[in-house]
């Protein structure tokens, strides 16, 4: 039976998911896969607050959203995964510098005002949770052994429908990527989820037909794997065959030499104390080079399947073996959970036209039932979305500590996302007297809304210019809009409300993203560079930003924006965008789709 808790379901509930398997054809999967014997997926980040866990970005909401697809096709799936005592909140401390006088309207450029005053704090505040508040209950406890004494951590575990979430925790376990990437504190989180969450399973009664590793964070729980196999009698090399055919590594980085690495004596303390197998000790062992390890290295050794989250991505993924054999990933592209990433009226209005099936796939059929979109409906579902936006930034304020509200009758555009380099989001800043007769001229507003990462000291000083530049400008200080803080309402919020998105990855840096298909799904324009899982459909079938050098790409960035002013007032070029944005991206987009891509790949 599917879930129980489907109150997010716009749709009936999906009573018929036989009809789901037989289009896998796989009908043995249900003989493959059962409650004791789950598909089982392993990361260190969820992101998913209704149930207790904030992420960091995208790696976190492709597992919730997973885990949800999962559920509502009413397949087995456990999700291991650490639940952090406490999570991190971004506050930011705004104080302008200018002070506009209001009566001398007809100056825009003004500049001369004392900008020295201006002063911005980018701040974080820790939270407490606890896993009570959020329906787990607690299994047991099992121990793992670090830096010479055995820790305890607690298992934790929740059953929605098909699927369930098992989390170990203690009271000390920190927060979501704490400390360095390489040091000790990370490693002990690793191991913990690893080992911990391997035995948790077992406490649960369930053995794993597969593991996912969603990323190398989660190698010690295939290494757990390993562990107990060789401890338990097996030939070690029918152990590693055996975990190696059942163990799926999934990447979402693109450069080997950038993941992090951990020093011989790390291991001594944190991972050897916890292998029961002479020969597994032995094995990895060796897999160290001058006394460190790489993790990406050792999950390609005990993961035969690998899979990369956009077909771009896949291809360009470099990485290798220790035998110097390059990896070939197998492309399985990210997608979202429809129903959760889409305001309901709109699922409602697809759903009604055939445009997608029950199961959230694009409907099969003869017609194409994407050409009867109207322009008149897309503007009234839009500007419900607007309206639903409003509410929702009642919860929310500016960099100032401002509440917004963004006028029904305007444009607008945002860009959403976590604040890193290679996302580039200063680049519509790239000319602001551009920006401005754009903004101005077609009565349009610009929300920013996107973490920097704690210690980032480079991002932290792009951003404070962004706001200082704000700061200074009239014009752009009412139409652009800086929301600290981002999380999954303001995503949602942000794609529901807007009228386009900007995305705008270094092209060749983003491994999918997943940002611009809540986008798509919600009748809003794409302004994007060719990148990631984007890439997937060509650049004509969305506003591709193009040009070889940076400033070409600003260039063509504005072009794009003046069409999507220009597209808003006219019907047909408005309805021409969004027909093409769902014809070509309505599969990329569905995560049924993606779970049905995994299932075909693993079974
Ligand atoms: C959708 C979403 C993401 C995904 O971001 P990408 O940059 O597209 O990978 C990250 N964070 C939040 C809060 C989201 O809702």
């Amino acid at each position: 039976m599917i879930a129980s808790n489907n109150n997010l379901h716009p749709l009936e509930n999906i009573e018929d998911v036989e009809e789901f398997y037989e289009r896998l054809d796989r009908s043995h999967l249900t003989k493959a896969l059962s409650p004791e014997r789950p598909y089982t997926y392993w990361t260190i980040e969820l992101y998913d607050k209704k149930n207790g866990i904030r992420g960091g970005g995208g790696l976190g909401v492709l597992a919730a959203d997973t885990r949800r697809v999962a559920e509502r096709m009413n397949v087995p799936l456990t999700l291991i995964t650490p639940f952090y005592p406490s999570e991190q909140h971004q506050i930011c401390k705004t104080i302008s510098g200018t002070n506009f006088n209001t009566s001398n309207a007809d100056n825009t450029t003004n500049t001369n005002h004392a900008a020295n005053t201006f002063h911005f704090e980018n701040l974080t505040r820790s939270e407490k949770v606890d896993y009570n508040a959020y329906g787990f209950n607690f299994l047991d406890t099992v121990n793992i052994k670090c830096n010479n004494q055995i820790t305890t951590l607690d298992v934790v575990e929740k059953q929605l429908g098909s699927t369930r979430i098992i989390c170990i925790t203690e009271p000390g376990f920190g927060e979501l990527y704490s400390g360095d990437s390489g040091g000790d504190h990370r490693l002990y989180q690793e191991v913990a989820l690893g080992f911990g969450g391997y035995q948790a399973l077992k406490l649960a009664g369930l053995k794993p037909a597969i593991m996912q590793l969603n990323e190398v964070a989660t190698f010690f729980a295939a290494l757990a794997r390993l562990d107990e196999l060789a401890s338990n009698g097996m030939d070690f090399y029918e152990a590693i065959v055996y975990t190696r055919k059942h163990t799926l590594y999934t990447n979402h980085t693109l450069v080997q030499a950038a993941e992090a690495s951990f020093h011989y004596d790390q291991f001594e303390r944190y991972v050897f104390p916890n292998l029961k197998s002479p020969a597994v000790k032995k094995w990895l062992s060796d897999k160290f080079d001058h006394g460190i390890i790489k993790l990406s290295t050792v999950t390609i050794e005990i993961a035969e399947l690998r899979s990369g989250v956009s077909k771009l991505h896949a291809r360009v993924a470099n990485y290798h073996e220790l035998s110097g054999k390059k990896v070939k990933f197998k492309a399985i592209t990210n997608g979202i959970d429809i129903p959760t990433w889409t305001a309901a009226r709109v699922i409602k209005y697809l759903h009604e036209q055939g445009i997608i099936d029950k199961f959230y796939l694009p409907s099969r059929s003869e017609t194409n039932p994407i050409d009867n979109i109207s322009a008149d409906k897309i503007r009234e579902l839009k500007l419900a979305g607007r309206k639903e936006l409003n509410a929702i930034l009642k919860n929310h304020v500016d960099q100032y500590g401002n509440r917004i509200e963004i006028p029904e009758d305007t444009l607008l555009f945002d860009f959403k996302r976590r604040f890193v380099d290679y996302k580039r989001p200063w680049l519509p800043f790239a000319d602001l007297e551009k920006l401005k007769t754009i903004l101005e001229k077609h009565n349009a507003h610009y929300i920013l809304a996107g973490r920097v990462h704690e210690g980032d000291i480079r991002m932290f000083g792009r951003l404070k210019y962004i706001l200082e530049t704000i700061d200074r400008d009239k014009v752009l200080k009412s139409r652009v809009h800086y929301l600290p803080d981002y999380d999954e309402e303001l995503g949602y919020a942000l794609s529901v409300g807007s009228n386009a998105s900007i995305n705008t990855p270094i092209v060749g840096l983003e491994a999918c993203g997943t940002s611009w298909m809540k986008d798509i799904i919600n009748l809003g324009i794409l302004i994007s560079t060719h990148d990631g899982g984007v890439a997937d459909c060509g650049p004509d079938n969305y506003l591709s930003i193009s040009g070889n050098t940076e400033a070409e790409e600003v260039e063509s960035l504005y072009v794009r924006m003046e069409e999507v002013a220009n597209a808003w007032k006219n019907d047909f070029e408005l309805e021409y965008i969004i027909k093409k944005e769902l014809e070509n991206f309505l599969p990329v987009i569905s995560g049924t789709r993606m779970l049905k891509d995994y299932l075909d790949f693993l079974f």
